[in-house]
């Protein structure tokens, strides 16, 4: 079995030590001049390699077509990626959210595991070597019979089987630019509208700029659209030059990154999660009482971090310079409601360069979810990000490139 894997990215890496470890004659494809360049910055450089959460929590994880999923993470799950990485050596840790880790927080000794894997396996890796179109074997009305791939510097080889392991299109400099989508239209497979996803906001309103920098470990956000709640969550977020980001903020962008590109959204930021409106509002009072004589403006502080006090000051609308004794009652449920409800105004998502995944993708339709095979096409394979499959962060999407990897492996090898 002569099979010929597309990418040399988390997915095609996983699959090609698969598949050659259970005989087949593999060939891997990478344009790039290494292996695993996206996989390298995963994790901020420390390779959140998977999630080791029950079964239901991996599969409320995928956001886009979880139920496609279901055969290929019981058939690879997230022990057995622990598994298979422990056992070639990679020493790994659990963390908060039980997101899993190398031990060494190093990225790059996931990768050197997976290129000792590939080596012993008896994996053929061609790098610098861009496959541009592949062709089937065959009539235009038979199922091919074999594949012909078309490469860069005018080569062309021959495969049983192709494995279409190319990724999506964020971070385009580590390699994702979409040729799996080509491939899959060539053959007439839909191919579902993609947009970034996993990815900052941009905000209207100009004094997050103020706060470019700013990070709030214990915020609730909403996202609504209109009276329409399309996410809510607890956590940790961050402002930017240009809006908002952080763990609370991407995992928003999953949910709303489809609509965003029709309207503009509406995010809540509740900054006092812990309090409830009578709770603050008595917090409010007590803190007025003991400063009656101060100024509004010096009164602030002690709600906030020292950056927030004045954008809190001006978002209130109460006079800085007033005495906290004459503030009004319509003026404190002012400051109040800014503090529960800050309203802010998402006019877009940042671009595929800052998001960690792409939404859409290959159709799964198209797909046979136990092994990844086309349906319509014998023999040739999609696995990873280039399928119309996403995660929240916590180690989901490594978690699906690593099962569908296995699916078609186990698949093209008669079994594991
Ligand atoms: C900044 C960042 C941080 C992330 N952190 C995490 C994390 O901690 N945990 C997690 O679970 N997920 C994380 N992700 C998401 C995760 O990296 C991806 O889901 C995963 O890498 C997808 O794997 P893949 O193999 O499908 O695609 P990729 O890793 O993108 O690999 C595709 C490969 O195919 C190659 N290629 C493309 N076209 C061709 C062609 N025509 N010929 C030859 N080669 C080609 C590319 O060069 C590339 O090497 C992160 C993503 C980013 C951007």
């Amino acid at each position: 079995m002569k099979l010929a894997v597309i990418g040399g990215g988390a997915a095609g890496m996983m699959a090609s030590i698969l598949a050659a470890r259970q005989g087949a004659d593999v060939d891997l494809y990478e344009k790039n001049e290494k292996l695993g360049k996206k996989l390298y910055i995963t994790g901020k450089g420390r390779c959140n390699l998977t999630n080791a959460c029950d079964m239901e929590e991996l599969l409320a994880s995928v956001k886009s077509n979880p139920k496609f999923l279901y055969s290929a993470f019981y058939g690879f799950t997230n022990q057995d990626v622990m598994d298979f990485f422990e056992q070639e050596g990679l020493k790994l840790k659990v963390e908060r959210g039980n997101r899993v880790f190398p031990q060494s927080d190093r990225s790059a000794d996931v990768l050197d595991t997976l290129k000792r894997a590939i080596k012993k396996a008896g994996v053929q890796v061609h790098l610098h070597t861009e496959v541009q179109k592949i062709q089937p074997v065959g009539g235009p009305d038979q199922k091919p019979s074999g594949f012909f791939l078309k490469l860069s510097g005018d080569k062309s080889v021959y495969a049983d089987a192709v494995f279409v392991a190319t990724g999506g299109l964020s971070y385009e400099s580590t390699g994702s630019t979409g040729d799996g989508y080509r491939f899959a239209e060539d053959f007439g497979l839909k191919v579902t509208d993609c947009c970034p996803s996993l990815v900052p906001f941009n905000i209207r309103e100009p004094f997050v700029k103020e706060l470019q920098g700013l990070s709030l470990k214990n915020v609730a956000v909403q996202v609504k659209d209109g009276k329409k709640l399309l996410f809510e969550d607890f956590g940790e977020m961050l402002f930017t030059h240009f809006g908002v980001s952080g763990p609370l903020i991407l995992s928003a962008s999953s949910v709303c990154a489809k609509r965003l590109r029709e309207k503009e959204l509406k995010l809540y930021l509740d900054l006092k999660p812990a309090l409830t409106r009578e709770q603050l509002d008595a917090r409010i009072l007590r803190e007025f009482d003991e400063s009656k004589n101060r100024q509004f403006r010096n009164v602030v502080p002690s709600f906030f971090p020292a950056r927030l006090a004045p954008v809190m000051t001006e978002q209130s609308g109460i006079s800085p310079d007033k005495r906290v004794h004459e503030i009004t009652k319509e003026e404190r449920m002012r400051f109040l409601h800014c503090m529960k409800e800050m309203e802010l105004t998402v006019t877009g998502l940042r671009g595929y360069n800052e998001a960690v995944i792409t939404k859409g993708g290959v159709s799964v339709r198209e797909i046979d979810p136990g092994t990844m095979e086309c349906k319509n096409v014998p023999g040739l394979y999609f696995i990873g990000e280039v399928l119309d499959l996403d995660a929240v962060t916590g180690g989901f999407n490594l978690q699906i490139a690593w099962s569908t990897a296995a699916a078609a492996a186990r698949t093209v090898t008669g079994g594991m």
